[in-house]
């Protein structure tokens, strides 16, 4: 038996020579990155790793840190990388929930999480963003080469947490097929190959940077320059040595703020990729009109991977996430009952495929609740398929705005308010109302200072049902975002809760 994501995605490459990794302190070669993914492998089963034990990870970016990730896989452990952004008393429940066998942080977070740690058992190591610590000690005193522990396709591979935004994080269980089968398709679907050089700027805690990013280019044999974070700067100062870049939209609206950034300085680039949150149409043309390339937007989640993609090939449509890929059931259903709905229909998305995570870890509820009868995942993403097959992402389901009863879809209102001169981009939310049950509220940022909240009123009022009006008109500096981009509705409908009571 082999392992199946360990073997399939990080097979030796033919030129063991060939630089994986490109960072500011230098080149790592196919054959270095494996000596010390086989270094650190060595290590985690000398301290008591085995097969199905979880390797739970906050750390700053490096590449001893995705080292870190290819050989948990291959010592047959579960890679659980947390948000760095977590503090200690939010680690505790991710650590007390998944009971890892290690737990990497680095030196200044260890004395928080030693009684953690201690509490259940764990083994506590320490890397730093400049990859000492004691887990680069331990690895050195291993050598490889170590063989790969087998692992099936349906085995674990990684467990990643939800940012939960209600409730509580879950954990999403990622088999060795989920991870392997993506990377394989999206090869296909955007047409990576060994001659790809990927500049990758996102976070290595996260399904986008980590899977999306880090396993397709292993997958092809391709290079990445691998930066610890996002910066227009940087990204300009690297661009010319990359092919490709995958980005969360803010990295575009970035670049194309940057004076440097031109059709020239992108000339030599053959795909720009964006996701894990609504690229706006805006953006998209913007980005044509001054490179002359089209963004290709695809969709996917943490329980999913990529489940959709706009075209290789073909028309890559504003505002849309494409068509499923390969081997991606996907239907748009009524909320309710689950009932397949006809194109030009707003429903929720459900999927099926290799691509579905197995579940919540220790949730059976949960994942239950989020199953239909037929084993397809219910997203929570609600969305639109017009007839040419392209789907349309209009908002989560609990975005969804219920006012007098009538439904009102966020995203089709903030299409309106963006394109009103003077705003710069917009979120709806729902707050609570006595008459209405909810009223719809819109949070503006504006890039004239001079518009009015009347003027917003009057442009919208022509164009919208009434029950679909804004109540009330907010402006704001910015709006509240994470690390991947997404807009935190939920921190502003909190914000905004007494507004009318
Ligand atoms: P995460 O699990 O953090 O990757 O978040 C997944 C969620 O991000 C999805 O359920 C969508 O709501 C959102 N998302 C990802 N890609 C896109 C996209 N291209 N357009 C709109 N929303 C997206």
């Amino acid at each position: 038996m082999t392992n199946h994501l360990y073997d399939g995605v990080f097979a030796p490459h033919a030129d063991s020579s060939k630089t994986f990794l490109h960072t500011a302190d230098g080149e790592i070669s196919y054959a270095a990155f494996t000596a010390l993914t086989d270094r650190i492998a060595a290590m985690l089963v000398a301290e008591g790793l085995a097969p199905g034990d979880r390797v739970a990870v906050q750390a700053d970016k490096s590449v001893l840190l995705f080292a870190l990730y290819a050989a948990t896989v291959k010592a047959g452990g579960v890679y659980l990388p947390l948000n760095t952004g977590y503090t200690p008393a939010e680690l505790e429940y991710f650590l007390g929930d998944a009971k890892p066998r290690i737990v990497v942080t680095s030196t200044a977070a260890a004395a928080a999480i030693t009684p953690i740690a201690a509490r259940i058992g764990a083994r506590l190591m320490t890397l730093d963003a400049d990859e000492s610590g004691s887990l680069s000690e331990a690895a050195m005193r291993h050598d490889g080469p170590f063989d790969a522990v087998p692992r099936g396709s349906e085995d674990l591979a990684a467990i990643l947490y939800t940012s939960g935004t209600t409730g509580r994080s879950k954990g999403a269980k990622l088999c060795h097929r989920n991870l392997r089968s993506n990377a394989e398709v999206l090869r296909e679907a955007w047409q990576f190959s060994t001659d790809d050089t990927l500049l990758h700027m996102l976070p290595i805690y996260h399904t986008h940077g980590l899977f999306v990013a880090g396993n397709l280019l292993a997958l092809v044999g391709g290079s990445m320059i691998f930066l610890p974070k996002f910066s227009a700067d940087t990204a300009l100062e690297w661009m010319p040595k990359a092919t490709t870049m995958m980005g969360v939209p803010t990295f575009y609206t970035r670049l194309l703020d940057h004076e440097g950034f031109t059709a020239a300085t992108s000339a030599h680039m053959r795909l720009f990729i964006s996701g894990s949150a609504p690229l706006l149409a805006e953006t998209h043309r913007q980005f044509e009109e001054t490179t002359g390339k089209a963004i290709l937007e695809r969709y996917g989640m943490t329980e999913t991977n990529m489940c959709t993609s706009n075209p290789f090939d073909g028309d890559r449509r504003a505002g849309t996430v494409g068509f499923p890929l390969p081997g991606v059931d996907l239907r748009i259903a009524d909320a309710g009952t689950g009932a397949p709905l006809e194109d030009g229909e707003i429903g929720i998305i459900e999927l099926k495929g290799d691509n579905v995570f197995l579940g919540y870890w220790e949730m059976p509820e949960k994942t239950a609740e989020s199953f239909r009868d037929d084993g397809f995942f219910i997203t929570g993403d609600m969305a639109v398929r017009d007839s040419d097959g392209y789907v349309t992402i209009v908002g989560r389901d609990k975005d969804l705005i219920i006012s007098g009863g009538l439904n009102v879809y966020p995203k089709e209102v903030e299409g309106m308010i963006d394109d009103i001169d003077g705003v710069l981009e917009s979120a709806v939310i729902g707050v609570p109302h006595r008459d209405f049950g909810e009223a719809v509220v819109a949070v503006v940022v504006r890039d004239d200072a001079g518009l009015a909240a009347a003027t917003v009123e009057a442009a919208l009022a022509s164009q919208l049902a009434k029950f679909k009006q804004p109540k009330a008109i907010l402006f704001t500096e910015a709006l509240p975002r994470n690390s991947m981009g997404k807009v935190q509705k939920a921190e502003l409908r909190k914000a905004h809760a007494g507004l009318f009571s």
